[in-house]
Order: structure tokens, then C-alpha cells, then sequence
């Protein structure tokens, strides 16, 4: 099986040095707002900061995978002696909270690493490297990326349906 080199993008979180300023929030939902940087509202953000005001703590979470089924067990993480809520710390948009869903449509959000963007707006927002990007080449079979590939158009088929995908990409392939 040939092998090629895959480019892995990453964001690492230095959780200790958030001081909840929210800037991360603001740009990234004026970054996917129609048409962009139109508007600010923090609620289209694919990174949401974990705030509890009274115990001092902030904690950045990332907008990750869409599930469409609620999980059967749920977890309460206590760290240092301080209690989180059940689902804090979970990325996935799914039917049990309104956490990472566009207010407008109900649609799932997920962190798209600033597509376009050299480096991604939130990790350039904030002033207390808390969010410091990461990128690297891992080598990967060539089934394993055309398996990504396939799941990535079926989701987009899912979502927008069969014949507008197909339009879109006969669209994007007369302007390349
Ligand atoms: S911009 Fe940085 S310090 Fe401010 S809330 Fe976001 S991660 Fe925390
Ligand atoms: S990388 Fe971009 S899309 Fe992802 S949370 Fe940061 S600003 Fe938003």
C-alpha cells in the first residue's frame, strides 16, 4: 500500500493561563458570521470557554464531531478539588444541549481550524498563549485517506443532499 504524507493541524491548550477575556469566542464567530465579520455573537463560536466565575476557573473547549444520539453515561470530572458539570468538557454538538449549535438554524458547529487562514484567528486573538497551534506531516496509507475522504462527502451528503454536492463540486472543478 503507497504511503503519503498527511499534515496534521492541532491546537494545544495551556488551560492554566486562560483569564476568561473571551477574545478567542469573539473573533471566531465574527470569522463564520454571513457575510464575514459582519457580526459578533459568541453563541456561532466553534470554541467555547468553560467559565466559573466564582471558583476562578476558565477552561477553552473546542467544537469537535456532531453526534446524533445522546451517550448513555456521562461524565463528572473533579479536578484539584474543583467540580465540573456533567458534558463540560465534551466537544460533540448532540440532541441533549444547545452547546456548539448555530443559534439561528440549530445546526451543529465544529471547529474548521479557520479554513483559509494561515494560522487560526483564535490562537492569534490570544495575548495569553494559551492556544498555541501545532502543525506536523505523519506518513498514512493512501485507503486511510481516501476512507477520510469518503466519510467527509457523506456527511456533506447527509447534510445538503446528493445533488446539490454534486453541483457544488461540478461547480468548484469549472473554476479550477
Ligand atoms: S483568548 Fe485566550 S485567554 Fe482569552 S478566553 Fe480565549 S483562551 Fe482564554
Ligand atoms: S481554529 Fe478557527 S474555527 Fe476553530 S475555534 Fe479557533 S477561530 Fe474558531
Amino acid at each position: 500500500m503507497a504511503k503519503i504524507a498527511k499534515k496534521i493541524k492541532t491546537i494545544r491548550i495551556n488551560a492554566d493561563e486562560c483569564n476568561g477575556c473571551r477574545a478567542c469566542e469573539v473573533i471566531c464567530s465574527a470569522f463564520h458570521a454571513t457575510p464575514k465579520y459582519s457580526s459578533i455573537n459568541p453563541a456561532r463560536s466553534r470554541i467555547r470557554i468553560l467559565r466559573y466565575p466564582l471558583k476562578d476557573i476558565w477552561v477553552p473547549v473546542f467544537a469537535g464531531e456532531y453526534a446524533p444520539s445522546e451517550c448513555m453515561g456521562r461524565d463528572r470530572y473533579v479536578i484539584d478539588g474543583k467540580e465540573y458539570e456533567e458534558c463540560a468538557f465534551c466537544r460533540a454538538a448532540c440532541p441533549s444541549r444547545s452547546a456548539f449549535r448555530e443559534p439561528d438554524s440549530g445546526l451543529p458547529l465544529k471547529c474548521d481550524m479557520c479554513e483559509g487562514e494561515e494560522e487560526p484567528l483564535c490562537v492569534q486573538s490570544c495575548l495569553n498563549q494559551v492556544l498555541i497551534f501545532e502543525e506536523r506531516e505523519e506518513e498514512a496509507e493512501e485507503q486511510e485517506e481516501q476512507e477520510e475522504l469518503e466519510i467527509g462527502l457523506d456527511s456533506l451528503a447527509n447534510k445538503y443532499g446528493l445533488d446539490k454536492l454534486r453541483d457544488t463540486i461540478a461547480r468548484m472543478s469549472i473554476k479550477s
